[in-house]
């Protein structure tokens, strides 16, 4: 007789609920009574990044809301075709930086692990959206390589799981990469960068959590919210046991036009995440990715907002800025008192006097 688990239902539950995903825009659009919004004349149904929106992530957005800050970040439109001059297919020129292929070694101390090359959302903003990375991610050869790379590099204290989304693995290959890495003895932590927490909270397992807590690494999770509706997919009602389990959980946005890209919409989402259990760590500038231009915000409103930010809000609740620089070696990080730029974001009609850089 097979033995069944009385964990094995919930287990299956999110691969049942990314079965279900939507794939289409007209299908998302229908979805929420748009069908005939002018919006419906606006979508690309064949662009090589597929739209992918997982149900609870649908369960987000507000139905008859064409602005709606959680569509506008997954909605594919024709409009991502057209050239924009400064927005290129690799950015970030990341090839350089990689010792064994699916290993990024950039920073001191840690070290990035491309786990796969899948998602259970598709962000049309995101700088991988032209690298399916088919062949990037480390399994078999590759993730022996990697390893044996982190093996003889102690300098290596944390390793970084990443992907596209390393939740995507079940928690049996997961476990797997764990037992192996368990077994480096210089790395102290582990931290996995992952999207699908937000977008289907479900892959929340309690099997992956209890890994997670017996792991002698100790576990960081950072997830990705972009503005404080996202967390209606149902992730807050799942943090207070991976905080009983011992896991730090930490968020990065992007900051994005017609999303984020206001005080109230950035206080909110700090206010909600910390509400939740979740310390804001990095908001991203948008990097140049052919295709999102649409979400652009101008460096000089975006360090203004972010001046505006830091004033109005207790630190911990504030995000570090961050920018990828390539060419730079890496990312960029703001203080809160820098930055060249004077505007009044704070619409208390007061000017932001920020300090140059
Ligand atoms: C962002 C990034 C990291 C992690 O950087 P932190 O500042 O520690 O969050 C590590 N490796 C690579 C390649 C990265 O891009
Ligand atoms: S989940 Fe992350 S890697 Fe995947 S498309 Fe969205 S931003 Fe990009």
């Amino acid at each position: 007789m097979i033995p069944i688990s009385l964990e094995s239902g919930q287990s299956d539950d999110w691969r049942a609920l990314q079965r279900r995903a939507l794939r289409s825009p007209a299908a998302l659009l229908a979805a929420l009574g748009l069908e005939n919004d002018p919006l419906a004349e606006t979508l690309d149904s064949a662009s090589p990044f597929p739209l992918r929106v997982p149900p609870p992530f649908l369960a987000a957005m507000t139905p008859g809301d064409p602005n709606d800050p959680v569509l506008r970040q997954v909605l594919s439109l024709t409009a991502e075709r057209a050239a924009v001059p400064g927005f290129r297919a690799d950015p970030l020129e990341e090839a350089d930086h990689s010792p064994t292929p699916g290993l990024l070694h950039k920073y001191a101390g840690r070290a990035l692990l491309i786990t796969t090359g899948a998602c259970a959302v598709h962000c049309r903003y995101c700088f991988r959206r032209h690298f399916p990375y088919p062949d990037a991610h480390s399994q078999g050869a590759k993730l022996e390589a990697a390893l044996a790379y982190l093996e003889k590099t102690p300098s290596v204290e944390e390793i970084i799981l990443s992907g596209g989304d390393p939740l995507m693995l079940d928690d049996e290959k997961l476990a797997a990469l764990l037992t192996r890495l368990e077994a480096l003895p210089h790395l102290k932590r582990l931290r996995i960068h992952s999207r699908t927490p937000v977008v289907l909270p479900q892959r929340l397992t309690p099997v992956l959590v209890e890994r997670l807590s017996a792991s002698r690494l100790q576990p960081v999770l950072v997830v990705h919210v972009n503005h404080a509706q996202e967390l209606r997919a149902g992730l807050p009602e799942r943090v207070p046991a991976l905080r009983a389990a011992g896991i730090t959980v930490l968020n990065q946005a992007v900051l994005l036009a017609g999303v984020n890209d206001s005080l109230d919409a950035l206080t909110a989402l700090g206010d909600a995440l910390f509400a939740a259990g979740i310390l804001p760590y990095y908001l991203h500038l948008l990097d140049p990715v052919a295709g999102a231009a649409a979400f652009a915000v101008p460096r000089d409103q975006a360090l203004a907002l972010y001046q505006a930010l830091c004033e109005a809000r207790s630190g911990y609740l504030v995000p570090r800025l961050a920018e990828e620089i390539p060419g730079r070696g890496g990312k960029q990080s703001y203080a809160p008192t820098l930055g060249p730029s004077r505007i009044d974001a704070t619409g208390l009609g007061e000017k932001v006097v920020v300090r140059e850089a």
